[in-house]
């Protein structure tokens, strides 16, 4: 058997991995847009802060030839025909396959008119963040315009910040990380940010990226225009489908998949970035653009391609913040609570959101001890009605729920707040 891989990112690189470890006689190609091994782009800004690579090549900068998986680096697929059961490369040539996993994944982009331009940056690239960072190192660049203020966009402008460039972000919404944390909950980033030297522009909506020939400036919805030495667009994540275009592979802003991660097209797999998937709270298909859903999927692409039957079960939403300072990370949605628990207190602010009984998002920042614990609770759907307010208490533990197990109906103790209507509200 024949498997061909599209990009070694989290979900190719693991895909194709899984395909060897099931298949030790079978051949395994892995074709890759990027000169380097393949990468975790979470780790990117750890590397280029300190030079490191061991997080950065996640598997070990040698798992190619460790694996014998045939990787070509630099290579882009430009096309696929499912008839022929062939990708198509951008010098021309045919690269047949029994098996197809498409893991192409995502780029940075800004829904606005000149997001495409020359010298708009993508820093989902390691090649494009290499050159962006290049032009930092040799002095050429000492200010910034980072357009969109979510995980990645925070994460660039702490990175900007700490190599000594003057960096401003733009947000839309009226606070940070908006589709991730909660107006209460951002708050925190929003002042660990300002203290590192970022100014952020809240409720400040960026029209187009402007400029004749290549980007000068960003135009915002008010008329003023601001300029920098860099520019990049991160309002969110665009999936690489444009190799699909004139094949039979069906997508919308993502790969169409089932739960077994197969495409309209029959031997022909996507997973990671690229790919629509059901959302495990809700069943919503949509492009849940996280490490840990790259890499399960990557896993069950890899083994349904060998003929497995494995299910996904549903992405979700689970992320922190790592050079902000301050531990966050935040789980779940925010979306339609009908309870929200939260404390604030010297080790930190958790809030934890309610629906029927059940946590269905969380987000602490500070201290983060009990994580784990809100998400696996989240993930049994566990009914925590008799927790109370415990359940945002900092002592609450493991320990905690077995007690309660044995001893329900605990009494309340301290809570700064809850609210029935679910709405963030200012503590
Ligand atoms: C700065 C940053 C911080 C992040 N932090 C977190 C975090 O804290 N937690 C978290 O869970 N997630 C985080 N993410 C998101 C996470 O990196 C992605 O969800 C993950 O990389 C997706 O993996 P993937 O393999 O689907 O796609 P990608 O990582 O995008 O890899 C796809 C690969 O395919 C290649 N490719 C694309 N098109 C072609 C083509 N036509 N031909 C050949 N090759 C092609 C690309 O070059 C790329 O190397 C972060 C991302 C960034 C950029």
């Amino acid at each position: 058997m024949k498997v061909v891989v599209i990009g070694t990112g989290p979900a190719g690189i693991t895909a194709a991995q899984t395909v060897r470890s099931l298949d030790p006689d079978g051949s395994v190609v892995a074709l890759c847009a990027e000169p380097y091994p393949p990468y975790s782009p979470p780790a990117m800004a750890d590397h280029f802060l300190t030079g490191r690579t061991t997080t950065l090549y996640w598997k070990g900068p040698d798992v190619v030839a460790r694996l014998g998986i045939d990787e070509r680096r630099d290579v882009v697929v430009t096309g696929v025909d499912t008839e022929g059961r062939a990708v198509v490369l951008d010098g021309g040539e045919h690269v047949g396959y029994d098996r197809l996993i498409v893991a192409s994944g995502s780029r940075l982009y800004a829904p606005i008119p000149g997001a495409e331009l020359p010298g708009v940056y993508d820093f989902k690239s390691l090649r494009r963040a290499t050159e962006l960072i290049g032009h930092v190192r040799s002095g050429e660049a000492t200010s910034a315009l980072i357009v969109g203020a979510g995980l990645i966009g925070i994460e660039l402008s702490l990175l900007l910040s700490e190599l000594g460039v003057a960096t401003t972000v733009v947000e839309r919404e009226g606070w940070a990380m908006p589709r991730l944390l909660d107006e209460v909950t951002a708050e925190v980033v929003e002042q660990a940010v300002a203290a590192k030297g970022v100014t952020l522009r809240k409720g400040t909506e960026a029209a187009a990226f402007e400029g004749a020939g290549s980007v000068s400036g960003v135009r915002l919805r008010s008329g003023d225009l601001l300029t920098a030495d860099l520019y990049i667009a991160a309002t969110g994540v665009k999936p690489h489908t444009e190799l699909l275009a004139g094949s039979t592979i069906t997508a919308g802003w993502g790969i169409h998949v089932d739960d077994g991660l197969r495409t309209s097209v029959s031997g022909v797999y996507a997973a990671g970035d690229v790919a629509e998937v059901a959302d495990w709270l809700t069943g919503e298909r949509y492009v849940h653009a996280i490490f840990p859903n790259a890499v399960a999927q990557g896993r069950i692409a890899g083994t349904n391609a060998l003929g497995g039957e494995t299910l996904y079960e549903g992405a979700e939403a689970m992320n922190s913040l790592k050079h902000l300072g301050v531990p966050v990370i935040a789980m779940g949605t925010t979306q339609d609570p009908d309870q929200v628990l939260r404390s604030l207190d010297g080790s930190g602010l958790r809030s934890v959101y309610l629906r029927d009984g059940r946590i269905i998002g969380a987000q602490l920042a500070g201290d983060t001890h009990a994580a784990g614990l809100y998400h696996s609770l989240m993930l049994r759907r566990r009914n925590v009605e008799g927790f109370g307010e415990h359940l945002v208490d900092p002592s609450f533990t493991l320990a905690t729920v077995v007690w309660e197990a044995t001893r329900p109906g605990l009494s309340s103790r301290r809570t700064i707040h809850s609210s029935a209507s679910g709405g963030p509200s200012r503590i």
